[in-house]
């Protein structure tokens, strides 16, 4: 893994809760302002028009900010992510999943966690503009909103960022 300026930095508020992701030139950026500080590195370095500077992993804002604990905003990746990217109704992991709506749209289904799951194209296609029921098929388990903890909202940065485990578990 190499890292550039584009590189994610996670970002903890001033009580070491982990809120935000950022890129490295960003993070760098509220460093020299010391609107935050580096509190792991172990990136090396990245060569400015100056000096090198230390390419930061994690920072810490200074001061603390005030906002509503973060969530997991719905997206057909983060519909995929939940699921393990396993098609709900036959359990095999689709090389290209499709997102499939419980409750048909044209039925008044919504847009909703409840109603979103991952399903293989074959699934999605057998199902058509049909319930489960009437199609004869069963979801594996009930879809729900993701848990809301930073473990899991950062989840998809940590196995590139193994660093950051130690600060997002626990919250
Ligand atoms: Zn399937």
């Amino acid at each position: 893994m190499t890292f550039n300026l584009s590189s994610p930095v996670l970002v903890l508020n001033a009580n070491f809760e982990p809120i935000h992701v950022c890129n490295v030139r960003r993070a760098i950026g509220l460093i020299t302002e010391e609107k935050a500080t580096l509190v792991l590195n172990g990136r090396g370095y990245i060569r400015t028009v100056r000096t090198p500077v230390p390419c930061p992993s994690i920072i810490r804002l200074s001061k603390m900010i005030r906002r509503p604990h973060p969530i997991v905003k719905l997206s057909k990746q983060e519909v995929f992510r939940r699921d393990n990217y396993l098609c709900q109704y036959c359990s095999q992991r689709p090389p290209r999943p499709t997102i499939d709506h419980v409750i048909p749209r044209h039925m008044g289904g919504a847009h909703t966690w409840e109603n979103l799951v991952t399903a293989c194209p074959y699934c999605n296609h057998r199902k058509g503009g049909r319930t489960a029921e009437q199609a004869g098929m069963r979801l594996m388990k009930t879809p729900v909103r993701p848990p809301a903890s930073a473990r899991y909202i950062f989840g998809r940065y940590l196995q590139h960022n193994e660093e950051w485990e130690a600060f997002v578990a626990g919250w």
